[in-house]
């Protein structure tokens, strides 16, 4: 089956048109600057066709950058699709499912009326969505559309793990809870931990660390997300890119007085200007950072070490919350890429038995257990593909 999977962002929107079953790639790109000029990417994965980087296509709403992916897809001469009639189905990625949602699900009227009513918890994030979702309607009449949730893997977290210590009437009128992300990346990686472990994923405790531009921790006991790291919203948990992460937020008062910020101020500099780019002065990207680090520059090093510090920090608290583990995980950018970093978050770990072999961890985007012949915690590299899962439930459900 053909899927079109679509993560629609605000000014932005990107594609991928996959055969789940087969695994198999035919093009995928991106939209850009929608609502403002119009940028189109695309990369085809099928031999003799051109690639497009950010050409200009007008583009003043999302209606019109999916009329330009269904162009190019079916393009006689630089498409991988005969017509667009061989889109089966469309996966979308939406961000926030609240407690609406505990897995996929296949678009109706009465679905849109419950993400339309997880708005006010993304406000930045499930608009997007649905102007997505809505924009392929439009075009693609009568072909089935499903919903997959970043928030849904996390649905079977215990109360005692999302639960904030707040008046209870938070949580009861106004749904103010833990919810977590990346759950699709969550659920992805520690499926393929199973599989490499060759063990059933039910009789597995397993931490799984997304670490990318955005990052999260996930303790999943047997297949089930038992507790994470971000929040209510996706600026909780580690120093992100540009994200604050936990924080006092006692310190928001002092700030807020001192400077005569308006929430809206603060939440801009906790999502924007903090994280390692705050705290380094530098870049919100690893690569930068590891770069002005080697060159001396210490708040550089420092901005890596916290970050490195909030992951090994979540390893030994969800151990401790599943009572042991079988293996850590590592996906994403950094996850997948950065031996250093995944060297010094597991250093000192071996109390718990986990044990790195420094060679195999000499490793980058590919599957493969870099742990020591006799550790007891395993670790993992496991590249993430979350529009893979996106199609497969997609497929599924169409
Ligand atoms: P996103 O959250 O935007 O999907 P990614 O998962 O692509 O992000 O991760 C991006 C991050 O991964 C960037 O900070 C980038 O610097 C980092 N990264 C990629 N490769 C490396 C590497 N070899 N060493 C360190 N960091 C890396």
């Amino acid at each position: 089956m053909k899927v079109l999977v679509i993560n629609a962002g605000s000014s932005s929107l990107k594609y991928q048109l996959m055969d789940p079953d087969a695994n198999v790639v035919y093009a995928k790109g991106l939209c850009e600057r929608i609502g403002i000029d119009g940028k189109f990417t695309y990369k085809p994965q099928v031999e003799g066709k051109k690639r497009l980087d950010a050409i200009d296509v007008a583009m003043p709403t999302h209606s019109e950058a999916i009329a330009a992916v269904l162009k190019e897809l079916a393009d006689p001469e630089n498409g991988v699709i005969g017509s667009m009639k061989e889109i089966e189905a469309v996966g979308h990625r939406v961000v926030h499912g609240g407690e609406a949602f505990a897995a996929s699900v296949k678009i109706d009227d009465k679905v849109m009326a419950a993400i339309e009513a997880c708005n006010p918890l993304a406000p930045l994030h499930n608009p997007a969505n649905i102007t997505g979702i809505k924009a392929c309607q439009a075009a693609m009449p009568g072909v089935p559309m499903v919903a997959v949730f970043d928030t849904a893997f996390h649905q079977t977290m215990p109360a005692v793990a999302y639960t904030y210590a707040l008046p209870k009437e938070y949580y009861e009128k106004d749904k103010v809870r833990r919810y977590g992300f990346h759950g699709t990346s969550h659920k992805y990686v520690t499926a393929r931990a199973a599989a490499m472990l060759g063990k059933p994923i039910e009789q597995l405790k397993l931490i799984s660390c997304h670490l990318g531009n955005g990052s999260s921790v996930t303790a999943v006991d047997g297949g089930k997300s038992v507790d994470t790291s971000m929040g209510f919203t996706p600026l909780a948990g580690l120093p992100m890119g540009t994200r604050a992460g936990d924080i006092d937020a006692g310190i928001l008062e002092y700030l807020m007085n001192k400077y005569n910020l308006n929430i809206s101020e603060m939440l801009n500099i906790l999502n924007k200007k903090s994280g390692v780019l705050g705290v380094s002065g530098v870049s919100s990207d690893f690569r930068d950072l590891d770069n002005a680090a080697a060159e001396g520059n210490k708040q550089a090093a420092l901005a890596v070490e916290l970050f490195e510090y909030g992951v090994k920090k979540l390893i030994g608290a969800y151990a401790a919350a599943m009572g042991g583990a079988d293996a850590i995980i590592f996906t994403a950018g950094v996850g997948e890429n950065s031996a250093e970093m995944r060297e010094h978050m597991v250093a000192g770990l071996e109390f718990m038995g986990v044990k790195m072999d420094a060679e195999k961890n000499k490793v980058r985007g590919k599957e493969t257990d870099v742990s020591a012949a006799d550790a007891k915690v395993k670790i993992l590299v496991i590249p993430t593909d979350e529009e893979l899962m996106i199609a497969k439930d997609t497929q599924a459900l169409a």
